[in-house]
């Protein structure tokens, strides 16, 4: 059956997580007629899973914090790489977000003095995450539904009709984008529940689809995260950027296998937790950057005074950034100094009392005692890096979040260019909630620009849609391969040879296997019919996994620098040369992909203004810093 239900709209947004809720009630505030798409049910998005907070200088917790100091702890964790306009927008707007947050109905855990309160976090100068408990995705994510709720509710009493105006379709799985004359003209996809088609037309789409960790063996990411936005936007003709810098957490569980990659929050380690190895050490004084020297502790004396007194002493080395601890703990533990299963200790069993454990950490608690028979008010948990972010995507406009693609935006962890080589925690929720606003408006006022002119979806390019997905049932009667087997090979090719540590052969091998991959993915096989058949499912997933696994090994292999969330065991420094260069990929034909340098514009004088001249020499060429009123004077 080649049915397919067909659906009008001015702004189409692929992906029911903080970004694409938020960019939705933008584009319905600017009067669009506005369609949410997600691929799991509605409120089941992967921003729920997000645990310590929302990065914001509101200053609550220390007056003086403010964007200027938000804006360079966000540049040095990205090891100033990133495209700093948007980190500038990003610590200017996230207050302003947050605290409409609490207009929707937000409840934010509050100061005694009833503030909204702020806790520390790595790379943070100052106690900046908003959050409630360890459960602020949720809390995100339940009050930006209720805040679509409401819009429906308004839409109903004004025209009879809850979804006049904004439409939620959930379980729905988007294969496909079509343009015509250059520019978006719709999309297309399956509901997944009954296998028929959809298709909507409309001259704006927004992806909002999260990330890219379902390519890797060990992960904190749900099994939503197939890349799919990524893929869609190559295959679009968009670009994206940034693809060799991957996060990966210092803190996932390592114990039991079954739960191997689950995130334990970085709030254990800014409430107190320290990381210890199997000879009791603290370990993280050994690791501590030159470029960071003069910001952490040197002692576990002076370490445990900040927790009191932040302002007369210098951070815990736990508190580095995620890619310095990473390194650290994946060190530590191939030098033998590891757990019994593979890992190192996290302990806050010693550093606070029980009730307060109980109080700050519950969901943690509870996830210990679970899945791990381990009571952490007792006993230290076992941990090790786990794959937990993509730093790269789409290559966007900042202002706008318009991608190469006229009518194509994206926004939140599929967009690129806002975190460079490392992401600070705390700063993806804010992320969504900005540049999920600012693509909504910015789509609107696309929508406006076209007057009426749009693109109409070409016929054969919507039957060819169809045909491509029904492939993998067409495949069967030749015998092709079950799509698990592939994913999995996928899944260990990624891991072992292009993850936390990476070498010039060891990334060669992988292109060579995923060109194998890519074959065996072109033929993958499934039996059964259309109603919710994960095989199925999984068939298309795998597709986007692949691109996106080519892109990220592509560009690692090419970066010859180890910067932030990249590593290269073979070129251990930060070079100052690679830091002005940007990788930017671009789909070759179905999966394929192409690479090109790209030279990064240059941080406007008064942004540079922010830093010491003496920072800036760690990461600028003499040549760029030339013309700088700092290096005169
Ligand atoms: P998501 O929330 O993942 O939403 C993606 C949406 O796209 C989903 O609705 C999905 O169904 C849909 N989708 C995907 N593909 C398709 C498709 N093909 N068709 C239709 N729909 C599709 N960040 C912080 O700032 N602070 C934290 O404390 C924090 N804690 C975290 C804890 C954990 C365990 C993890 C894993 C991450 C954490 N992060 C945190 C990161 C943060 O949660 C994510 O980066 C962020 O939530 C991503 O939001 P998003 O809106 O971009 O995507």
């Amino acid at each position: 059956d080649k049915t397919v239900e067909v659906h009008d709209y001015d702004v189409v947004v692929i992906g029911a997580g903080g970004a694409g809720l938020r960019a939705a009630i933008e584009a319905r505030a600017q009067g669009k007629r506005t369609a949410i798409i997600s691929k799991s049910l509605f409120g089941k998005a992967h921003t729920v899973m997000a645990e310590g907070g929302c990065a914001a200088a509101m200053g609550n917790a220390n007056p003086n914090d403010n964007w200027r100091v938000h804006f360079g702890d966000t540049m040095r964790g990205g090891k100033f790489l990133n495209n700093w306009r948007m980190a500038e927008l990003h610590a200017k707007e996230a207050p302003q977000r947050v605290w409409e947050m609490e207009t929707y109905g937000a409840l934010f855990d509050r100061t005694k003095d009833g503030k909204i309160s702020q806790r520390n976090f790595g790379g943070h100068t100052y106690p900046r995450l908003a959050h409630v408990g360890d459960r602020t995705g949720l809390e995100l994510i339940r009050t930006l539904q209720q805040k679509i709720v409401s819009l429906q509710q308004e839409d109903f009493k004004a025209t009879g009709d809850y979804e006049a105006n904004i439409r939620v379709f959930h379980e729905t799985t988007i294969t496909d984008l079509f343009k015509a004359d250059g520019a978006i003209a719709g999309c297309f996809g399956y509901f997944r529940s009954t296998g028929t088609f959809v298709r909507f037309n409309a001259p704006a789409i927004v992806l909002a689809t999260g990330g890219v960790g379902k390519s890797y063996s060990v992960t904190s990411n749900s099994w939503e995260y197939t890349g799919d936005g990524h893929a869609l936007a190559l295959r679009a003709g968009a670009t994206l950027i940034n693809m060799e810098f991957l996060q990966f957490h210092p803190t996932g569980m390592v114990w039991p296998p079954s739960v191997k990659g689950i995130l334990v929050t970085e709030s254990v380690r800014g409430d107190g937790g320290v990381l210890r190895n199997s000879d009791g050490k603290r370990f993280m004084f050994d690791y501590i950057a030159d470029v960071f020297k003069d910001l952490y502790a040197t002692t576990e004396e002076e370490a445990d005074r900040w927790y009191t007194d932040a302002d007369n002493n210098r951070r815990p080395p736990e508190l580095l950034p995620r890619d310095e601890v990473a390194r650290a703990i994946n060190s530590e533990v191939k030098a033998g100094r590891g757990t019994p299963h593979g890992g190192v200790y996290l302990d806050v069993s010693t550093r606070l009392k029980p009730e307060e454990i109980l109080k700050r950490l519950p969901s943690m608690h509870h996830q210990f005692k679970e899945l791990a028979d381990v009571d952490i008010t007792k006993e230290p948990m076992e941990v090790g890096p786990t794959c937990h972010y993509v730093m790269g995507g789409v290559e966007v406009d900042p202002d706008t979040g318009m991608s190469r693609v006229p009518g194509l935006f994206a926004a939140g962890e599929c967009s690129g260019g806002m975190h460079g080589s490392n992401r600070l925690g705390g700063n993806s929720l804010s992320d969504l909630l900005v540049f999920g606003r600012r693509c909504g408006a910015g789509a609107s006022e696309y929508v406006d620009g076209l007057a009426g002119r749009r693109p109409a979806v070409v016929e054969t390019d919507a039957a060819a849609a169809v045909d491509r997905a029904l492939l993998p049932f067409t495949t069967a009667a030749e015998g092709g391969e079950n799509p698990f087997v592939v994913h999995l090979e996928l899944q260990k090719t990624m891991h072992e040879l292009v993850g936390i540590i990476r070498k010039a052969d060891e990334m060669e091998m992988a292109l060579k296997k995923l060109e194998d991959i890519a074959t065996r993915t072109r033929t993958v096989a499934v039996q059964g019919d259309r109603k919710f058949n994960p095989n199925w499912h999984l068939a298309l997933d795998l597709r986007n996994m692949l691109l996106v696994s080519m892109c990220v090994a592509k560009a690692a292999l090419e970066r010859q620098e180890s910067r932030g969330g990249h590593t290269r065991d073979d070129f251990p420094v930060m070079d100052a040369d690679w830091r002005h260069v940007l990788l930017v990929l671009s789909a070759l034909g179905e999966d394929n992909v192409e690479m090109v340098r790209k030279e990064q514009i240059p941080m406007r004088p008064d942004l540079l203004d922010i830093f010491e001249m003496d920072e800036l020499k760690k990461y600028f060429t003499g040549e760029e810093l030339g013309g700088h009123r700092a290096d005169q004077g």
